[in-house]
């Protein structure tokens, strides 16, 4: 492993310098004034990032994972149905913890690469006349299979079934990357992490909750205390946390929603679109398809690769990072072994890409697939010379 190289995998993602030094600092008092110059800038650069005027930012020293829990726990009573839908290794782990904690789950078995199946949602959705079902998950980007799914046509099919359930989103590889409009899609509980777009360690949960989302806190049932929303909203009109917050990466988060912000969200999200296109440049250069199965699910902060029949692609990840020092992600769940992924999101630019492409390339000359070296380069700079963006322009 070089500390040199940047890494690919889909997270953590790389750290740049600036929030390197935000997240490094001297204790500080968590009950002093300093803190709130912390923790409000820290929570409403989260509620623009999550394009909401009306969310209620909470943050937990925690990760995605404590995330989902939060969201679940805070709104939900034994036996509540939930409906979600399983295609990828993250949504399976979001559905698993719901049965854990005795929530009833209709769940839409749905082909790894694929998306959200809006139009089965919909059937389900109209025929619960009763109003049984009170939340539906959504995994806006599957960072197992590098698929994205359509949030605002789930709000479309809860619309069109005049259906009140709640809409969760798992935005942790897409939020502060792709574009993410919790407002406008109805999202009503948006669930993220530091590690990822927000180019931080990991440690901390974010969320944001609507007004919708809010007023079920107290009919919920499902037992929480670390996790509970009302302790914090509390703690926050004091400035205060109602445990130890961690001081540091709130600072880095202070500061890597500034960084957002300045470069301008669209811009953020035009940069990962452009980076992405170079990466499928080069993967269809290499004569390979992603695991995605059609271009409208392609994600913009990973892709996954599918390596030819009868080749490992661990054997692939394992070389990469013992020979060339370079982190790609694995495949996991039922794309073991089938595909390796490449990250490319968070602190990342054309040229850490090429990067990223040329060392596959290397891998894959070194195991013996027939990919010309150069080829996938070659197909990316191609794509990079010609689609410079003028946030780009304007940085240099
Ligand atoms: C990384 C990730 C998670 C899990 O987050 P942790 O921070 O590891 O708990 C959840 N969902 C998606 C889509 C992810 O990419």
């Amino acid at each position: 492993m070089s500390f040199q190289n940047p890494v690919f995998i889909p997270g953590p993602t790389n750290i740049p310098e600036e929030l390197r030094r935000a997240a490094d600092m001297p204790t500080l008092d968590h009950r002093s004034a300093l803190f709130g110059e912390i923790l409000h800038p820290a929570l409403n650069g989260v509620k623009q990032i999550l394009k909401s005027r009306t969310a209620q930012i909470f943050i937990f020293p925690s990760t995605g994972t404590g995330g989902w829990e939060t969201a679940i726990t805070n709104t939900l009573s034994p036996g509540d149905r939930v409906l979600a839908a399983r295609n990828g290794m993250f949504s399976h782990r979001w559905i698993d913890m719901c049965e854990r904690h005795g929530l009833k789950m209709d769940v839409v078995d749905t082909p790894w690469g694929t998306g959200l199946p809006v139009a089965r949602y919909e059937e389900i959705l109209s025929a619960d006349t009763a109003h049984e079902i009170k939340v539906v998950l959504a995994t806006h980007n599957e960072t197992a299979t590098g698929v994205k799914s359509d949030i605002a046509a789930v709000r479309a099919a809860l619309d069109a079934a005049a259906h009140p359930a709640l809409l969760y989103v798992d935005g942790v590889s897409s939020i502060a990357s792709m574009d993410f409009r919790m407002e406008e899609w109805g999202v009503d509980i948006a669930v993220t992490g530091s590690q990822k777009g927000f180019m931080l360690p990991a440690g901390l949960a974010i969320l944001g909750f609507s007004p919708k989302a809010m007023a079920v806190l107290d009919s919920a049932r499902l037992p929480r205390t670390f996790f509970d929303v009302r302790d914090m909203a509390a703690s926050y009109e004091n400035s205060l946390y109602p445990f130890t917050p961690a001081v540091g990466l709130l600072n880095g988060l202070k500061h890597s929603t500034q960084m957002l912000l300045a470069e301008g969200l669209e811009n953020v999200f035009a940069r990962h679109a452009r980076i992405a296109g170079g990466v499928r440049a080069a993967i269809a250069a290499w004569g390979m398809d992603l695991c995605a199965r059609s271009p409208e699910l392609y994600s913009d902060t990973v892709s996954a690769v599918v390596t030819p029949e009868g080749f490992n692609s661990l054997d692939l990840v394992t070389h990469a990072l013992e020979k060339y020092g370079v982190a790609y992600g694995i495949g996991m769940g039922e794309v073991a072994g089938k595909v390796f992924r490449i990250g490319h999101l968070g602190s990342m630019t054309d040229v850490m890409a090429l990067s990223g492409i040329a060392t596959a390339e290397m891998c894959m000359a070194d195991l013996g697939l027939n990919v010309p070296l150069g080829s996938g380069v070659a197909a990316a700079q191609d794509f990079y010379r010609t689609r410079t963006t003028d946030s780009l322009r304007e940085a240099a």
